[in-house]
């Protein structure tokens, strides 16, 4: 609260808490602050103003490498990360804890400032998900071990060891989360890291490497990389000296990354790619909940989430009364400057998110969806799209199809249960999907048939540090998140004695 207070009194003068904030615009390597190899530098720019915030410095192939040197030196028998107790490593990530919620406020304030994402769901929701994360993994330090074997005349021992030098590439919707999603679990295993924050948004991952050293990691255990995809990005995923590489953004880059993998030196790829996420509102449902849920789930984050709602069947006797509660929904959406924290909707990312988005809005309406709200651009020479519903959706659309990444809910009716799930799988994601009922019965043999790696009961976006997350189909492979997450960063090697005397 005495936090919030203090932001309301910043937050009048968004290029005061721009000049207060930004204070790290350079490669992080080896817990120092470099300029490029190649001397150049791209801008980062407010989504919400079209203005500068600043310039900073970019990294490239040659940086990408120097990185990748030093996470490889950290690395090395007998250095201090390798001699490291695991203990010692969770106390490093509850101490990065620490940092992270010293400098909530700031943190928060860049990433509205970088994305556009409205500062309460940046206060609340990303740096929350983000404390959590490092306090779960920082909790599982020390928990990492193997097994032991009793095999006739042998005794095997399986040992968890840490992977390597692992890359890590992450997407401009949440920054900062995807950053805490990479690093802390690949650190709990005891790797080191080479990540790339998005073009878009670099400013919070630059800020967190300031916090990185304050709270003692030794140097090249954590490097960031700023710099585009095909530059520093493509280095990351082609690098003959990283071990593995996990990504989250587009299913398009997901299968260049793997190809780039699979062609430099088979190192383990992780990949966390779209989604075209089915909701299915049956009749018996609390009707206000799955309105709401299911309208949170599209529009959360301007609809700028892998996770987004945008698929939603709803059962025809309840389906007239559904839409027309969704357009009251709607109405209570507050459009505005995301460092207003009465907003709670802010601009889409970039021009080329705006038009892709645009251009799907009016194909919705050319192939003849009803448009119920919304399906305009708010303003002039604005990157704000209006919260935009389409009741009538038939599967053939292309809004039925493409992942959108914008604030656009498409609500289509069904009469066979059976039918509805068989929609919702005629996808080729399959990352999230959510189910309302109140018959629990239904609930679960719903979600038993639905072919996506989380269902969600009666809720949407529930998502926690503890339960695994990744997609079926072309929605990515592997899991981050919860225990599972520790398998994508160990390697598990089994150590078998010979025993000469058996009693
Ligand atoms: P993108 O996949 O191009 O970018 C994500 C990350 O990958 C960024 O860090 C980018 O620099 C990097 N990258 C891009 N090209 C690369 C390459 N050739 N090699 C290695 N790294 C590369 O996503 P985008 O262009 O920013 O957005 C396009 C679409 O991707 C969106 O419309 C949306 O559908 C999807 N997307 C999904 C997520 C998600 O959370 N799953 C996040 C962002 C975007």
């Amino acid at each position: 609260k005495p936090q919030l207070r203090l932001f309301l009194s910043l937050s009048r003068s968004s290029s005061t808490a721009a000049g207060r904030t930004v204070r790290f615009m350079s490669i992080f390597i080896n817990n120092e602050w470099l300029p490029s190899c190649s001397g150049r530098t791209f801008p980062t720019i407010n989504p919400a103003t079209g203005v500068k915030i600043c310039d900073v410095e970019e990294a490239d192939k040659d940086d990408v490498d120097e990185a990748v040197q030093a996470a490889k030196a950290a690395r090395k028998r007998g250095s201090p990360w390798r001699r490291m107790d695991a203990s010692s490593r969770g106390s490093l990530l509850h101490k990065l804890a620490d940092l992270v919620e010293r400098d909530r406020l700031l943190l928060a304030t860049l990433e509205t400032m970088d994305t556009g994402k409205p500062f309460l769901q940046s206060f609340f929701i990303d740096l929350e998900g983000s404390i959590k994360t490092l306090r779960y993994y920082a909790g599982w330090a020390d928990k990492i071990h193997g097994k032991s074997l009793h095999i006739g005349d042998f005794m095997c021992l399986t040992k968890h060891e840490p992977v390597g030098v692992c890359g890590a590439i992450i997407p401009w919707n949440f920054p900062l989360l995807m950053f805490m999603w990479k690093i802390a679990p690949a650190l709990s295993c005891g790797n080191t890291v080479v990540i790339k924050p998005a073009e878009q948004t670099p400013l919070t991952a630059l800020h967190v490497g300031s916090l990185i050293k304050e709270a003692g990691f030794p140097p090249g255990v954590v490097n960031i990389v700023p710099g585009f995809g095909p530059t520093a990005g493509a280095a990351i995923a082609s690098h003959m000296d990283i071990d593995k590489v996990a990504f989250t953004g587009s299913t398009e880059v997901g299968q260049l990354i793997k190809e780039a993998a699979a062609k430099s030196n088979l190192k383990r790829v992780t990949l966390e790619l779209g989604g075209k996420n089915p909701c299915i509102v049956f009749a018996d449902c609390d009707l206000q909940l799955a309105v709401e849920e299911t309208q949170k789930g599209a529009f959360y984050n301007q609809g700028q989430c892998c996770t987004a709602a945008s698929r939603v069947f709803v059962e025809e006797s309840i389906y007239e009364e559904f839409v027309r509660r969704s357009i009251e929904n709607a109405k209570k959406i507050v459009i505005g400057d995301p460092l207003d924290p009465r907003t709670s909707h802010g601009p889409q990312i970039d021009q080329q998110q705006f038009d892709k988005i645009m251009d799907l809005i009016e194909s919705g309406k050319k192939e003849g969806a009803k448009l119920e709200y919304g399906g305009l651009a708010v303003g002039e020479k604005s990157l704000f799209v209006h919260p935009t519903i389409f009741s009538g959706v038939k599967d053939h659309m292309r809004i039925a199809k493409e992942e959108i990444f914008g604030p656009v809910q498409c609500i289509f009716s069904f009469k066979s249960h059976e039918k509805a799930v068989e929609r919702a799988n005629t996808s080729q994601y399959g990352l999230v999907s959510a189910v309302f009922t109140t018959s629990m019965d239904r609930a679960l043999s719903v979600s038993a048939a639905l072919e996506t790696g989380t269902v969600w009961i009666n809720c949407y976006n529930a998502l926690h540090a503890q339960t695994p997350f990744g997609g079926y189909k072309m929605s990515g492979n592997g899991r981050e998140l919860g225990e599972y997450a520790l398998a994508e960063y160990s390697e598990v090697k089994a150590v078998t004695i010979k025993l000469s005397e058996t009693l």
